[in-house]
């Protein structure tokens, strides 16, 4: 039989206390408390130890092109569960959750606009959709992207933040890797436009392979 007794202590109003989410974030690189706000107006870099945070995609498109001219492209194109992939967590259910959580259809926004007032074609991947893994529509904005800045003879901007290719597409995963690869390559060098190789051009290596016929999005 316990001596003591444990004293019991509740929270005022008997509810534990908690801080708000989303208006502070634990900064990884020095564990200050950072406000939301704070971040948002630099950046994304930590104000105490230039710790760089994430992203979102649409803060990124805000503070890189000039204000109120980016015009999204593409906007409803969805994924499709083509292997109906079951797991801990099915690929349907997945996507739905992200695409909540981010507000995000899938993991790249892509369109235009003006960067001190030259046009240009912008795709940017959002890590917190998927880890920004690319499958269908990832691959298919971004083509589109790059052919519309071809097409438009302007720069394209192409901010890549992917964890890879998306194994709940399988091979169709895979196949967006050669297909954005041949829109670069192809589509700029024949329109004699600059192209600038990153370093996950695997698409060089498995050839020039473009996805056409069935579509795998919807
Ligand atoms: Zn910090």
């Amino acid at each position: 039989m316990a001596i003591f007794k444990k004293p019991v202590i509740k929270a005022e109003g008997g509810k534990k206390k908690e801080m708000p989410r989303g208006l502070f974030q634990k900064c990884p690189g020095c564990s200050e408390v950072v406000p939301e706000i704070e971040l948002a107006q630099n950046q994304r870099v930590c104000p105490r130890c230039e710790y760089h945070f994430a992203q979102p995609a649409k803060e990124r498109i805000q503070n890189l092109l000039d204000p109120e001219s980016f015009v999204e492209m593409d906007a409803g194109l969805k994924s499709v569960d083509v292997l109906r992939f079951q797991g801990m967590v099915s690929y349907k259910d997945r996507l739905k959750n992200y695409q909540e959580s981010t507000g995000l259809l899938d993991a790249v926004i892509s369109g235009h606009g003006t960067l001190d007032g030259s046009k240009v074609a912008i795709a940017v991947m959002d890590f917190g959709f998927l880890a920004a893994t690319m499958g269908s529509v990832v691959g298919e904005r971004i083509t589109r992207t790059i052919e519309y800045g071809t097409a438009e003879r302007c720069a394209v901007i192409i901010v890549a933040a992917s964890g890879g290719a998306r194994m709940y597409e399988g091979m169709l995963s895979l196949m967006q890797m050669a297909k954005t690869s041949g829109a670069s390559l192809a589509t700029r060098s024949q329109a004699s436009l600059h192209f600038g190789p990153d370093k996950s051009d695997h698409g060089r290596r498995h050839g020039q392979f473009r996805v056409t016929g069935r579509r795998h999005y919807s």
